[in-house]
């Protein structure tokens, strides 16, 4: 980034493409180009990435990666005494290479709200839950296409530019909004194909069982949203109901809803840290297993914030790791840590959050972390960059070993991807995974350079980073 904060527009401002064409057939060796000055040749598919450090590989090696078909098709250590011929060439020149990363939980399309200027009278003036609803609320009574697709896509170019190649995008249905924010969503979706899956989730914000209406309104219209093509997921918040009773049907019914649409499922659960209310999360598996879910889809389910959960004893942990694990559900859960700190707080004001790593490593517990919100009054701080979440993981959870770091990167890569139901590559490249990347450029001192994931996670490089999916080099 610049001095302003900017996200550059030119990626491989480190790393070099080297393009064998015609003209430079007759030489032996072809000087590598400059990818800023060849922007054609990024769209193209590459064969080989060279000289790149991998993860937990020693850093004085480097490896060249060959790429076919989408996927690795073979990593072999670097002969620099022999020449590596191949028509289009990525020179790594020594970075580091690590799978790609993936949101797990964003909200398209209430992004950038504190920074559009259409939405510039919507001060945050409280900073506190209620406040971030209401003016939510207001922003979005007057959402409309041009600026849902403006911010939007902008989320999404400079997601791609931190190497993110996947992400589950929330947009909300309900009266206010209709359709809006759905549609610029699919939209979104469809122009960013070739270059970052956006997986689509219908999103009821608002409760389906309280309400003037008795949330039917957003019940008619998230039927109608599953029903549409290019929806992945339906999700919603049970903690905005009215009470208990209320919250279970919220449960039972998007559950319902979900199977019959083949739908991944998405809830934004036990969204407080108030220990005398029982977290519903138990409600979650009792449904789903009382629906026959693993007998009946073979998708996904994911639990963001749980904050509520952040009180559990070690003996409360490993029963949900039994239950889970006795019903067979493929659960996963998303800390929202950014987020959660910001917006929760005990009477004491205790600040919590999921323990995920804690969750990862004593319990077995599959979990994500995710940026969620950018630019808006429930997270004014933060960027699109998912390492930032993940370097503030190493303070929140005191996660500073090696084996914490790469947990933490995981988090925001391929542990995030499985979390949304796609295929999630660890840190150990093998042949046969997804040739999905980001490479880390190199800094103005050689030494400074990301040799590993933990230096990487302790201080996420602010240089360009390039970002290849299906062994692709995208822009955003
Ligand atoms: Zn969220």
């Amino acid at each position: 980034m610049d001095a302003e904060g900017n996200v550059p527009n030119t990626q491989l401002n480190n790393a070099k493409v080297v393009a064998n064409s015609s003209r430079r057939r007759t030489s032996p060796s072809p000087a590598p180009l400059e990818a800023h000055e060849h922007r054609e040749s990024l769209d193209t598919q590459l064969q080989i990435i060279t000289r790149a450090k991998l993860p937990n590989r020693p850093s004085s090696e480097l490896w060249d990666v060959s790429v076919s078909d989408g996927k690795i098709a073979s990593i072999s250590p670097h002969e620099p005494l022999t020449p590596v011929s191949a028509t289009r060439l990525l020179d790594a020149k020594g970075s580091l290479l690590c799978p790609s990363l993936c949101h797990a939980h964003i909200h398209l399309d209430k992004c950038f709200l504190l920074q559009d200027p259409k939405f510039a009278d919507l001060e945050i003036v409280d900073g506190d839950f209620q406040e971030a609803m209401k003016l939510t609320t207001s922003a979005k009574s007057r959402f409309g296409r041009e600026d849902l697709m403006r911010r939007g896509r902008q989320l999404v170019q400079e997601s791609i530019r931190y190497g993110v190649t996947s992400m589950r995008a929330f947009v909300e249905v309900d009266g206010d909004v209709d359709f809006k924010c759905l549609d610029a969503g699919l939209a979104l979706k469809e122009e960013f194909a070739d270059r970052c899956e956006v997986q689509i989730c219908a999103f009821a914000q608002l409760p389906l069982f309280s309400g003037p209406d008795g949330g039917a309104t957003v019940r008619r219209l998230m039927v109608q949203a599953a029903e549409r093509e290019g929806v992945d997921v339906v999700g919603s918040t049970p903690y905005v109901e009215s009470d208990g009773v209320k919250e279970n049907m919220n449960i039972r019914w998007l559950t319902t809803l979900a199977l019959r649409h083949f739908k991944h499922l998405d809830f934004h659960l036990d969204y407080h840290l108030n220990e005398s209310k029982d977290p519903t999360v138990w409600n979650v598996i009792r449904t789903l297993d009382h629906l026959h879910w693993k007998h009946r889809s073979s998708r996904v389910i994911t639990l963001g914030h749980c904050t509520r959960l952040a009180f559990f004893s070690p003996d409360d942990w490993a029963s949900l790791r039994d239950t889970i694990s006795a019903a067979n559900l493929p659960i996963s859960f998303v800390g929202l840590p950014t987020s959660d700190l910001f917006m929760m707080r005990t009477p004491q004001n205790y600040r919590g959050t999921l323990p995920i790593p804690q969750m990862i490593k004593e319990y077995g517990i599959n979990a994500a972390i995710a940026v969620n919100n950018v630019g808006n009054a429930f997270t004014p701080q933060g960027s699109c960059d998912p390492l930032t979440v993940a370097s503030l993981g190493v303070g929140v959870y005191q996660a500073g070993t090696k084996q914490d770091s790469e947990i933490l990167f995981e988090c925001i890569s391929g542990r995030a991807k499985s979390a949304i139901g796609l295929p999630g590559t660890g840190l150990d490249l093998q042949e046969g995974d997804l040739a999905d990347f980001v490479i880390f450029g190199q800094e103005d001192s050689e030494w400074r350079a990301r040799k590993c994931v933990s230096e990487v996670i302790y201080d996420p490089p602010c240089q360009a980073r390039t970002t290849i999916r299906s062994g692709r080099v995208i822009s955003g």
